[in-house]
C-alpha cells in the first residue's frame, strides 16, 4: 500500500516536472520556427536584392548596346564590335542577331539561347552552387522596327560568393542564437525544477506530520513567495496543532477529576456496609459529579461548535434589555441564596444585530460569574449605555476580583484563578472562553477591569443597529402588501 502511495507521489512530482519540460520544449519549438522563418526570409530578401541589381545593370547595358548598334550606319560584325568596345562591355557572352535570327556577332559557342526567341526584353537569373548566372535579351529598334536582338550573359562568381557568405552568416547567427536559447532554457528549467523539488520535498515532510520543517528558498520570485507563504501556513498549522494537543490534554485532565470522584464514591459504597441514609448521600454526590460532567461536556461542545462556526447564523435585530432581564430572572434564586443584590439600569437600550442565543449565553455566563465570584452581601450592577456607535453592556460586581497577572489568561480555555473555589462552584474554566468566542462571532468586543478584593467589571460592546425591530416589521409588512 505504502509502495503505491510513494509511487503515486513520485508520479505526481514528475508530472509537474514534465510540465516544465513541456513548456521549455514548446518555447524552443516556437523560437526555432521563428528563427528559421527569419533566416529563410533574410536569405530570400538578399537574393531578391541581387536579382534586382543584376536585372537593372544588365538590362541597362543591353539597352545601351542596342541603341549604339541601331545608331550605326550598317549592321555588321565590325560596327557591333566597335559598339561593344565603345561601351567597354566585358561579359561572358555578347550575342547580336539580325531580325531574321542570323547571328551577326557572338562571343559564345554559337547556340541560340531560349530568351532570344521571345519578343521584348527578357531577363533570366539563376543562383546555384555559389554562382550567379544572369542573361538578358533586348530588341534593337530603328524607325520603330525591330532590326535585331542583343543578348548578354554574365556568370558572376564573386557576387555569388558574396551572397553565399551573407546567407552563411545569417545561418550562423541563427544557429548560435538557437543554441544560446537552448542553453538558457536548460539552465532555467533545471534551476526551476530543483527549487520546485525542494518545495515538494518539504511538502511531503510536512504531510508526514513535521510542522516544524521550514522551506529554505532564496530569491524574490514566485517560488520564494510560495515558500514564504507555505512556511507561514505551517507555522499556523503548528500553532493550531499545539492548541489542539493542549485542548485534548486539558479536556481529559478536567474530565478525569469528576470521573475519579465517581469511581471513589461508588467503590466506597460497594466496599463498605452502609446504612441507606449514607448510601443516598454518596449517590447524591455521584449525581453531582455526573451533573458536572454533563455541564462540562455541554460547554466543550458549545466551545468547539463556536470555534468551528465563526460566521453568524440567523442574526436578529434586537434590544439587549429583554435578554438581560431573562437571565437575571433565571439566576435570581442563586443570587438570593448567595446574598447578592442585583441592580439593573437598562434605560439606555440600543438595537444590535446579534444571534439571540449567543447574547443570552454571553449575558448568562457573565452574570453567573458575577454571582459566583462575589462575596456574601455583595452586589452586581448591570447597565446599558451607548458609546459612539457601540451599544455597551456593563456588568460590575463587588466580588473577589482577578489578580493582574491572571487578567490576560481568564479568556483561555480551562483557565481558573482559584481552582478550588471555581470547582466548588461548579466552574470548568470554559465560560469566559465561550463568551469571548461568541462576542467576536457577533462582531463585538469584550473588555475586563478588575481589582483584587474590590470587584470586576466586564464591558461587552456591539455595533449599534439604529433601527428598531418594530420599524423592520413595519417595513417588511409594507413590502408584503
Ligand atoms: P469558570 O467556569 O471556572 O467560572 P470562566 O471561564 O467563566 O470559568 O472563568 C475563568 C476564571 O476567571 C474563573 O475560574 C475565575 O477564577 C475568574 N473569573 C471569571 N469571572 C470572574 C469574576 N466576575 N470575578 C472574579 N473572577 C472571575
Amino acid at each position: 500500500m505504502s509502495v503505491i502511495t510513494s509511487e503515486s507521489k513520485k508520479n505526481r512530482f514528475w508530472r509537474y516536472i514534465s510540465a516544465q519540460v513541456r513548456y521549455a520544449v514548446t518555447y524552443m519549438i516556437i523560437t526555432t520556427v521563428v528563427l528559421a522563418f527569419l533566416n529563410v526570409y533574410c536569405a530570400r530578401v538578399n537574393e531578391q536584392l541581387f536579382y534586382q541589381n543584376k536585372k537593372s545593370t544588365l538590362t541597362e547595358k543591353a539597352n545601351l548596346l542596342a541603341a549604339e548598334i541601331s545608331s550605326a550606319e550598317e549592321l555588321n560584325r565590325l560596327s557591333i564590335y566597335n559598339a561593344v568596345k565603345l561601351l567597354d562591355i566585358h561579359l561572358n557572352r555578347v550575342l547580336v542577331l539580325d531580325a531574321d535570327g542570323t547571328i551577326l556577332y557572338d562571343t559564345g559557342d554559337g547556340t541560340l539561347p531560349p530568351e532570344i526567341q521571345s519578343s521584348g526584353t527578357q531577363f533570366s537569373w539563376d543562383y546555384s552552387g555559389g554562382v550567379m548566372t544572369s542573361a538578358v535579351s533586348v530588341p534593337i529598334t530603328a524607325d520603330r522596327q525591330t532590326c535585331g536582338y542583343v543578348y548578354l550573359l554574365e556568370i558572376d562568381s564573386s557576387d555569388g560568393k558574396l551572397l553565399h557568405t551573407l546567407q552563411m552568416n545569417i545561418l550562423t547567427i541563427t544557429v548560435t542564437l538557437e543554441v544560446v536559447l537552448l542553453l538558457f532554457a536548460v539552465f532555467f528549467v533545471t534551476r526551476y525544477s530543483r527549487r520546485l523539488k525542494t518545495i515538494m520535498g518539504s511538502m511531503q515532510i510536512i504531510q508526514n506530520g513535521d510542522f516544524t520543517h521550514k522551506i529554505k528558498m532564496d530569491g524574490r520570485d514566485e517560488l520564494a513567495f510560495l515558500a514564504k507563504e507555505f512556511n507561514y501556513l505551517t507555522e499556523r498549522l503548528q500553532t493550531s496543532e499545539n492548541k489542539r494537543r493542549q485542548f485534548v490534554s486539558d479536556a481529559s485532565h478536567e474530565l478525569k477529576t469528576p470521573l475519579a470522584s465517581i469511581k471513589i464514591l461508588s467503590d466506597t459504597i460497594l466496599q463498605n456496609d452502609m446504612d441507606m441514609e449514607t448510601v443516598r448521600e454518596f449517590a447524591g454526590d455521584i449525581g453531582d459529579e455526573a451533573d458536572r460532567l454533563t455541564r462540562m461536556t455541554n460547554k466543550l461542545l458549545a466551545l468547539t461548535k463556536g470555534e468551528a462556526n465563526t460566521a453568524m447564523e440567523d442574526p436578529e435585530i434586537m434590544y439587549m434589555a429583554p435578554t438581560i432581564q431573562g437571565v437575571v430572572k433565571m439566576l435570581d434564586g442563586i443570587a438570593r441564596k448567595n446574598q447578592i443584590t442585583i441592580d439593573l439600569d437598562l434605560r439606555q437600550d440600543n438595537t444590535i444585530l446579534v444571534q439571540a442565543d449567543d447574547l443570552y449565553q454571553i449575558t448568562f455566563n457573565l452574570v453567573e460569574n458575577g454571582i459566583k465570584y462575589n462575596v456574601p452581601g455583595g452586589s452586581l450592577s448591570i447597565s446599558l449605555h451607548r458609546q459612539e456607535d457601540m451599544a455597551v453592556m456593563r456588568i460590575q460586581d463587588t466580588g473577589v476580583g482577578i489578580p493582574p497577572e491572571a487578567i490576560g489568561h481568564v479568556f483561555e480555555r480551562f483557565y481558573r484563578v482559584d481552582k478550588a473555589r471555581s470547582r466548588q462552584s461548579g466552574g470548568s474554566g470554559l465560560g469566559l472562553a465561550i463568551v469571548r468566542n461568541m462576542v467576536e462571532r457577533n462582531n463585538g468586543v469584550i473588555h475586563l477591569q478588575s481589582t483584587v478584593g474590590k470587584g470586576t467589571v466586564f464591558t461587552v460592546s456591539f455595533p449599534c443597529f439604529d433601527i428598531s425591530p418594530e420599524e423592520i416589521e413595519s417595513i417588511v409588512s409594507e413590502e408584503e402588501e
